[in-house]
C-alpha cells in the first residue's frame, strides 16, 4: 500500500513550484481586470501518487489525468491511503484525456469530471455508465465538450491532432450531455494550437463559451490554459487551467 510521503525535499519543489505557479495566475487575473480566479486543476499525468499525496498535503484538490489505467490506479491508491491516514482526502479527478467509449465504465467509478467530450457516442457511453456505475456520492458527471480549435485564424496548418469536436457539433453534444441523466454540462474545453500564438484561439473559445451559455445557461466553463500559456487563456475567461509541467516539472519519459 502506498503510505504519504513525509514531506522531503520532492515535496518542498512541488511547494515553490505551485507557488509559482499561483503567482502567475494572481497576475493574470489582476491583469485582466477579473475578479473571479480561475480555478487550477494540477495534471499528475505520469507522476507517481506519491507526488499526488504531497499536492494534497500541499492543499491541492483537483487534479487532473489523461490515460484511464493510469488514472484509475492512482485514484484507487490516493483513496487507500487517505482511509489510511487524515492528510489526502477529498481529491477531485478530472479525465482531461482522449476517452474510448470502453473506458466510460471504469472513469465514471471515480471521476469529478471529463473535460475531452467529443462524440454523442461517447456521451452514450458516460451515460449509461453512469446510471450503473456511478458511486452516488460523486455527484452528476460534469462534461465538457473539447472544442478542436485547429481551423481558428492563427493556428499553422498542422495545429490538429490536439482532438476536439468541430465547431458545428459543440451544442448538439451539449444538448445530447444535457439529455442524459447522470451527466451536466460544465462547458467547454480545448487545447490551443501547437506553435502558434494561442490568443486568437482563446478568444475563438471564449464566444464558443458565450453561445454555448445562451442554450445552457448553468454551463460556465471555459477549460482553458496549460503551463505554456495559462496568461493568454486566463485573459480570454478561462475559468478552469489544467497546468502539469510547471507544478511537477518536466515529465519522466512516456512509460
Ligand atoms: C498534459 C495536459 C495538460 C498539461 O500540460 P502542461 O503543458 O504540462 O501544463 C493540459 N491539458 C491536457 C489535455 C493535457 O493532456
Amino acid at each position: 500500500m502506498t503510505d504519504v510521503p513525509e514531506a522531503d525535499a520532492r515535496t518542498e519543489d512541488l511547494r515553490s513550484r505551485l507557488a509559482a505557479v499561483h503567482g502567475r495566475i494572481d497576475r493574470a487575473t489582476a491583469d485582466a481586470g477579473r475578479d473571479d480566479r480561475p480555478e487550477l486543476i494540477v495534471v499528475t499525468k505520469f507522476f507517481p501518487v506519491e507526488d499526488v499525496l504531497r499536492l494534497a498535503a500541499l492543499g491541492v484538490r483537483d487534479v487532473g489525468e489523461n490515460r484511464d489505467q493510469e488514472a484509475s490506479a492512482k485514484a484507487d491508491a490516493a483513496a487507500a491511503a487517505a482511509a489510511a491516514s487524515n492528510t489526502a482526502g477529498d481529491l477531485r479527478w478530472h479525465f482531461i484525456g482522449q476517452l474510448q467509449s470502453n473506458k466510460a465504465r471504469s472513469v465514471v467509478r471515480y471521476a469529478r469530471s471529463v473535460h475531452s467530450v467529443d462524440r454523442s457516442s461517447l456521451v452514450r457511453a458516460l451515460g449509461r455508465a453512469a446510471a450503473e456505475h456511478r458511486p452516488a456520492d460523486l455527484g452528476p458527471l460534469a462534461c465538457w465538450v473539447q472544442v478542436d480549435l485547429s481551423s481558428v485564424a492563427g493556428a499553422a496548418g498542422d495545429g490538429g491532432g490536439r482532438g476536439g469536436a468541430d465547431l458545428s457539433q459543440v451544442l448538439p453534444l451539449a444538448d445530447a450531455i444535457a439529455a442524459t441523466d447522470g451527466l451536466t454540462v460544465a462547458g467547454v474545453m480545448a487545447v490551443a494550437p501547437l506553435g502558434v500564438d494561442p490568443d486568437p484561439a482563446f478568444a475563438r473559445l471564449a464566444r464558443i463559451a458565450a453561445d454555448l451559455r445562451a442554450a445552457h445557461p448553468s454551463a460556465t466553463g471555459i477549460s482553458a490554459g496549460m503551463s505554456a500559456d495559462l496568461e493568454s487563456a486566463i485573459a480570454h475567461g478561462a475559468t478552469h487551467l489544467r497546468v502539469g509541467s510547471d507544478v511537477l516539472g518536466p515529465r519522466p519519459a512516456v512509460g
